[in-house]
């Protein structure tokens, strides 16, 4: 099975009064094809800073992250805004839709942004949108929807322009229990179908049992629990 996603010795370092702190310090993962990796930390134990060096958001001070094995390192800021558009997918805590666009159209920006045939990117629209349970609901706007209903929007657009890697910070921490097991699985069920890898960032221990490996983040380096 391939990796979709290799952070290879990750060092990240931030200045702190005059001295400096590796915040991630030779970090490595791997994460496989139709994989979900959980990434659990107390506050200040760097997830938000490796979330955003794995999503091509933020260079590493040294090491490399491949995206289904292309490196994000030298790279121009506008292709690395085209790789992240191309091979990665971001659920964030609340679900960040644009208020006036109705569900599908949520989804028809990202298609179009990355330049997605029209006709292509109303099929695949209808497609995901079916698959988190929202057809009905297509012309929707945001505020007429529930928590739930806005977070399975969000995983639809995220998995719009078929990334690689789906990456979720805090996915389930504006939801109920229920309805955040249900998204959760609903991640879970897309990655799989689809080969794509996930890694989700949260504090939330319900949603473990859909995780295939859980790591916590501890003195800069990620130890399996
Ligand atoms: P978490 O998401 O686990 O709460 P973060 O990755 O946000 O942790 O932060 C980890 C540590 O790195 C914290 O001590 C934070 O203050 C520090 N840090 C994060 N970003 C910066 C930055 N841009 N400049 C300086 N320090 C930072
Ligand atoms: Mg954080």
């Amino acid at each position: 099975m391939r990796n979709r996603l290799e952070l290879q010795e990750i060092t990240r370092t931030f200045e702190d009064g005059g001295t400096e702190r590796n915040i991630l310090d030779q970090l490595s993962l791997e994460v496989a094809e139709s994989e979900l990796v959980a990434v659990m930390g107390p506050s200040g134990s760097g997830k938000s800073t490796f979330l955003s060096i794995a999503g091509a958001l933020l260079e590493p001070t040294s090491g490399d992250v491949l995206l289904d094995g292309e490196s994000i390192i030298g790279k121009t800021k506008q292709d690395l805004s085209e790789m992240r558009l191309r091979k990665i997918g971001f659920i964030f805590q609340s679900a960040n839709l644009v208020p006036y666009l109705k569900v599908e159209e949520q989804l028809l920006l990202v298609a179009k942004l990355s330049g997605m045939k029209k006709a292509r990117a109303a099929e695949r629209a209808k497609e995901l949108l079916d698959r988190v349970g929202l057809s009905h609901r297509l012309n929707a706007y945001p505020e007429k929807l529930s928590g739930g209903e806005r977070q399975r929007v969000a995983i639809a657009r995220a998995l719009m322009n078929d990334p690689a890697v789906l990456f979720a910070d805090e996915p389930t921490a504006s939801l109920d229990a229920s309805r955040g097991l249900d998204i959760v699985s609903m991640i879970a069920k897309q990655i799989k179908h689809q080969k794509k890898s996930a890694v989700i960032v949260t504090h939330d221990d319900r949603i473990l049992p859909f995780c295939d490996r859980v790591f916590f983040l501890e003195e800069g380096k990620l130890v399996q629990k």
